[in-house]
């Protein structure tokens, strides 16, 4: 059943774990978290609800809605390791184990997590969200996007800048802000002919 496509089954399982942590995270951002802060109501209402503590909500909560908004940021690293057991099984295995440890981990700032120099220096190397950075995304929900690494961060609030420029609701609203613009234009154009008129006619 474990197929090993690159030589020596630790460096496919390495791979394997690797794929689903890092593209796991590509597709969980831009295919769930980021359409969630664009449109949707369900993330924001359960992960971002200021009224319950986030640790409480990430890890201990079972409403429904909670482990919805879970699951589906699950999805995407479940089917990249589904992909990922073509490389290597345990690999696949390690890899969404690992992305759920660090779903507690980076919410352990509230239990009065610090990281370590080191570790900083390491993550910061690495690109690897710390509790401390997660956090951030809590306080502020417009930044620190990446759930493990940080390098999605930037280009996520690209994409939402980008989006909230084209949506149809941004285009309506400078659509008749010119149109008002316009009218004003008109009307003015319009008394200056009248006057313009009124003497002779
Ligand atoms: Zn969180
Ligand atoms: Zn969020």
């Amino acid at each position: 059943m474990n197929s090993i496509v690159l030589g020596s089954p630790l460096i496919s399982g390495v791979v394997a774990m690797l794929i689903v942590l890092v593209v796991g995270d590509f597709a969980s951002t831009f295919f769930y978290h980021v359409p969630q802060h664009m449109w949707g109501k369900l993330h924001l209402r359960t992960h971002h609800d200021r009224r319950r503590s986030y640790w409480d909500h990430a890890v201990l909560s079972r409403s429904p809605e909670v482990l919805l908004d879970g699951l589906l940021g699950a999805v995407p690293y479940i089917a990249i390791a589904v992909a990922c057991t073509v490389i290597s099984v345990p690999g696949a295995i390690l890899g969404l184990f690992l992305g759920q440890m660090h779903v507690w981990w980076r919410h352990t700032t509230e239990l009065g997590w610090k990281s370590p120099a080191w570790l900083v220096r390491v993550a910061r190397m690495t690109g690897l969200v710390l509790p401390e950075d997660h956090n951030g995304h809590h306080i502020n929900p417009e930044i620190e996007f990446g759930d493990i690494f940080r390098f999605y961060d930037a280009p996520a609030r690209n994409t939402i800048a980008w989006l909230r420029a084209i949506s149809p609701r941004r285009r309506r609203a400078v659509a008749l802000r010119v149109m008002r613009i316009r009218n004003r234009r008109g009307a003015a154009a319009l008394r200056a002919l009248k006057q313009r008129k009124s003497p002779t006619g």
